[in-house]
């Protein structure tokens, strides 16, 4: 049996960062820079004004004050986006908005509380500027030619915007993950339909189609089973849209665990029993040249093998370097109980305090019950041969990244 991190390693080093493709700026968000992104021009593209005022040669402003004021005689009224059509002398001043091109001659914006009005139209001026003052100058962010994102940057709003600022519409990223998932059990019924006798909903379509968008992967395909060889088998053929299946149950040593069985008919197994708890039964290996990760049907473990296995596996398709998952320090606030030699993931809250973070494990510990992970942010870890922690004691939690950001 595997221990995580060899599970972990094992499943890296079978899978591949996916090809780029060039994508709408709203589409890439959360998606990894293919190729670096030059600034085809600088920003900002001309010199602007950072403040309301007046446009001004700082000179003429020279020993001005509320008692001594210099009055500068007003040639031009400039609102952002309009052109000046006419540069600033000795003694002129132009009325200037935020964002508006700082006109030819003009070395200082006097803020327009550092102002009043004069006579006949003029503005007066009532605290000395010097040059440079509140204007933005070309280039000052950014200068064309100059790489604004390097490949291997996860774009996210500012990362965008700026993309948008030097003018793109498209950029190249690496593509998301295309998953299918495949339920397998005679027992399972789709939500909205009557529950027979013995019979239990399907909720693990949803819940793993919810964890793949979170992240930033697509849900290719959905499919569901009885526990049947053939139409397990036929299922898996049918996932040719996809990058990465996940299927749920029928990985345990059971008589109608036909998944395993599928898995080595239609490729090659490349592990199938992780020490870790809830999620033992968790089987990995290619299908017809596609990874797949046959996770266990009780949702909770199908919930953590996703999180310890499948989430790594995403991001390093997607194009991350950072692939496992994030871990931190916390304060236990309960004491857990623990055998070894599994590592125990436990389903909790942390808070994040001026101390650090505090964590609170579930209550209920069951592998089938969904409601322990409701509300949790985080998986505390106990150590393999860990025989319970106490209250007080620092611990690892892996920080579950759609309750943190991704
Ligand atoms: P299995 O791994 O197939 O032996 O399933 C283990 C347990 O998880 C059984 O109690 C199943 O009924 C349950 N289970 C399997 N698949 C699902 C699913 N898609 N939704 C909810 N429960 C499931
Ligand atoms: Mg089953």
């Amino acid at each position: 049996m595997l221990t995580v991190e060899e599970a972990q390693q094992a499943v890296l080093a079978s899978v591949e960062a996916l090809p780029p493709e060039r994508m709408p700026l709203l589409q890439a968000m959360g998606c990894v820079l293919a190729e670096a992104l030059v600034a085809g021009i600088a920003l900002p593209p001309f010199d602007n004004s950072a403040m309301d005022g007046y446009a001004v040669i700082a000179e003429d402003t020279r020993g001005a004050t509320p008692g001594t004021p210099r009055a500068l005689a007003v040639i031009e009224d400039l609102p952002a986006g309009k052109s000046p059509t006419r540069g600033i002398e000795r003694g002129k001043a132009a009325r200037i908005m935020t964002g508006a091109a700082v006109p030819a001659g003009a070395d200082a914006v006097v803020i327009v509380e550092h102002t009043r009005p004069g006579p006949s139209g003029s503005a007066e001026v009532l605290v000395e500027a010097r040059p440079g003052d509140n204007i933005r100058s070309a280039g000052e962010d950014i200068r064309a030619g100059e790489v604004a994102l390097p490949p291997g940057q996860v774009l996210g709003p500012a990362e965008l915007g700026l993309a948008a600022a030097l003018g793109y519409t498209h950029v190249t990223v690496i593509r998301r993950p295309r998953v299918a998932i495949v339920t397998t059990g005679s027992e399972l019924i789709p939500p909205g339909q009557d529950l027979p006798p013995a019979a239990i909903y399907n909720s693990n379509q949803v819940t793993l189609a919810a964890r793949v968008l979170g992240a930033g992967a697509e849900v290719a395909q959905l499919l569901h089973v009885a526990d049947d060889e053939g139409a397990v088998e036929g299922a898996l053929r049918r996932c040719s849209e996809a990058d990465l299946i996940l299927t749920t149950g029928g990985v345990s040593v059971g008589e109608y665990d036909f998944v395993k069985a599928a898995l080595e008919r239609l490729g090659e197994i490349r592990f199938w029993r992780v020490l870790m708890k809830p999620g033992k039964p968790v089987a990995f290996g290619k299908v017809l040249g596609r990874p797949l990760f046959g996770l266990p049907g009780n949702p909770l473990s199908a919930l953590v093998t996703f999180e310890i296995l499948v989430a790594p596996a995403l991001r390093k398709m997607a194009g991350r370097e950072d692939c496992l998952p994030r871990t931190a320090q916390a304060a236990l606030l309960t004491d857990v109980s623990h055998t070894p030699p599994r590592r125990d993931y436990v389903q909790a809250l942390a808070q994040l305090t001026e101390d650090g973070y505090l964590v609170q494990p579930a209550a209920k510990r069951g592998s089938a019950m969904l409601t322990s992970a409701v509300g949790a942010n985080c998986l505390l870890v106990i150590p393999e041969q860990s025989t319970g922690l106490r209250a007080g004691e620092q611990v690892t939690i892996i920080l579950l990244p759609h309750r943190h950001g991704p």
